[in-house]
């Protein structure tokens, strides 16, 4: 599977010397580390890197405006970059314009009374986690890279990410938009306001765009008091199967999660050694739910949660409720997709989803088709929302298993469309998926879409050969 290709459009050298000018020396780069950086993103693991021109740094909404305005004006292609943790390619530029918006990482207003902030695109997910906590509030959507990602990543691949399985994702506690469009426009859409319904809801056709357009430059969120306590059932069991009836049990029993989440036997495999609680050596399948409320309420929960978790356990379901244990069970959690790609030095990851009834099955051909393509395979991700982390565990420097790797990765998104699902739940489509966008969207979809892009960018500049795919 190659990564989309566009037309690689070179910026000469005269052009680079003018959008030298565009803005102040220390917000330009054409050589050095920053812009070597901002050639990857979380794909990099998978050995992907594209290349740019420049890579431009501007300080506020009106800096952004300009050198969208300046890339239309001269036929530019311009990719957008928050935390550069996508793990679709969506970052990764193809020739022209990186516009980072690392530096547009002002906290606008926070109301806490009225549960609300607003917040510039490159306010890091982790900031807006620790500024509503200490206001006494949350930011429910939490993606694992939440210390490197920015809001406005967040916003532009609609990161779900654990706790959407009761919260939701990003989109969903976004009232609000600022954007700068081409030809290099400001648009506001939405606000403060926890309901508008007046014209087409722009704020929600930005949301999930990935850079292809506008550029997100900030957004007004919407806070929930923060939960007093939280608590947290793991359940391991001998394989996928009757992990996956554990599953059943809890969700049949009427029991909603904050949290759903799974791990099958490679996956546990590669991080069960820095488990940060009691767990047994080995294990097929590890069932992952957290519950939050008051204390009452989460030890209620906590006690149906185990109950519903026992049958066909290994051992009794393993209870986490202390705070700082909680923390390390999540840090523990978060880095599970290190630890897997630690294996081997790489891994070529999907994140496609299922109907929930299908997990297992998915759970299964996943390692089948490792195994026909002669790869280590294991899975892991939101249980709740049939929403896995297929992966196959390759050596970067084998160009032989690289291409077995991405056969295997085409396989994935085949199986989950027949059990039917989608090609991705929550990273996006980028450069790496386009191709089989017709197939899991039908032409009609394809068509629409299409033909808005060309709407809001009609040069077709803006994140070029990503999410969209143009005839
Ligand atoms: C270890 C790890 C765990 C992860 N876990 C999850 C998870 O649980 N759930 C999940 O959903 N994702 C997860 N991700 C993927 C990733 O973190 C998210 O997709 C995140 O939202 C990307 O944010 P970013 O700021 O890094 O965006 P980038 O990677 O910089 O960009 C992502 C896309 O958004 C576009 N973009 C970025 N900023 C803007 C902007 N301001 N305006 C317009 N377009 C923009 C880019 O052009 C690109 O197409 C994980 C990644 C890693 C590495």
């Amino acid at each position: 599977m190659e990564r989309g290709k566009t037309e690689n459009r070179k910026v000469d050298g005269k052009l680079v010397a003018e959008l030298e000018k565009l803005l102040p020396t220390d917000q330009v780069r054409t050589i050095g580390p920053e812009l070597r950086v901002a050639l990857q993103d979380g794909t990099g693991s998978r050995g992907i890197k594209g290349e740019a021109d420049a890579l431009v740094l501007p300080t506020d909404t009106e800096e952004v405006a300009k050198v969208l305005a300046w890339c239309y004006e001269h036929g530019v292609p311009l990719t957008v970059r928050g935390g550069g943790t996508g793990l679709a390619g969506g970052a990764v530029p193809d020739g022209g314009v990186v516009l980072s918006l690392e530096r547009l990482d002002r906290i606008r207003s926070i109301d806490p009374e009225l549960w609300r902030m607003e917040v510039e695109a490159g306010v890091r997910t982790a900031t807006v986690h620790r500024i509503a906590l200490e206001n006494g509030l949350l930011f429910p959507p939490d993606p694992g890279a939440s210390e490197q990602s920015t809001i406005g990543g967040n916003i532009a691949t609609n990161a779900g990410g654990p706790h959407a399985f009761r919260y939701g994702v990003t989109g969903s506690w976004v009232t609000g938009i600022e954007a700068v469009v081409p030809p290099g426009e400001i648009l506001t859409s939405g606000g403060p306001l926890r309901k508008n319904v007046a014209g087409l809801d722009l704020t929600g056709l930005m949301i999930a765009s990935e850079g292809t357009l506008g550029i997100v430059t900030a957004a007004w969120l919407r806070l929930v008091p923060a939960p007093e306590e939280r608590g947290v059932v793991v359940g391991f069991y001998p394989d996928a199967r009757s992990g996956c009836d554990a599953i059943g049990m809890i969700m049949g029993s009427g029991i909603q999660p904050t949290a759903l989440e799974f791990l099958d036997r490679g996956a546990l495999e590669s991080s069960l050694g820095s488990f940060p609680s009691q767990a047994p050596d080995k294990a097929g399948f590890a069932v992952i739910a957290e519950t939050d409320g008051t204390p009452e309420e989460v030890t209620r929960v906590v006690d149906e949660l185990e109950e519903a978790m026992t049958e066909g356990a290994l051992l009794a379901p393993v209870r986490i409720t202390d705070h700082s244990a909680i923390r390390a069970f999540w840090t523990w959690r978060d880095g599970v997709s290190i630890a897997v790609t630690a294996q081997r030095g790489g891994k070529i990851s999907e994140d496609v989803v299922v109907p929930i009834e299908a997990l297992a099955d998915a759970v299964e051909e996943t390692v089948a088709i490792g195994a026909r393509h002669d790869l280590p395979a294991c899975s892991w991700g939101h249980a709740g929302d049939g929403n896995l982390h297929s992966s196959f565990l390759v050596d970067l420097s084998n160009p032989d298993e690289m291409r077995r790797g991405n056969e295997a990765a085409a396989e994935i998104f085949d199986m989950a469309m027949r059990l039917g699902g989608s090609i991705s739940g929550e990273h996006g489509i980028g450069s790496l998926k386009t191709a089989h966008v017709e197939d899991a969207l039908g032409p009609v979809a394809v068509r629409l879409q299409a033909e808005v892009k060309k709407v809001f960018d009609p040069k077709l500049l803006l994140n070029p050969g990503k999410k969209i795919p143009l005839p």
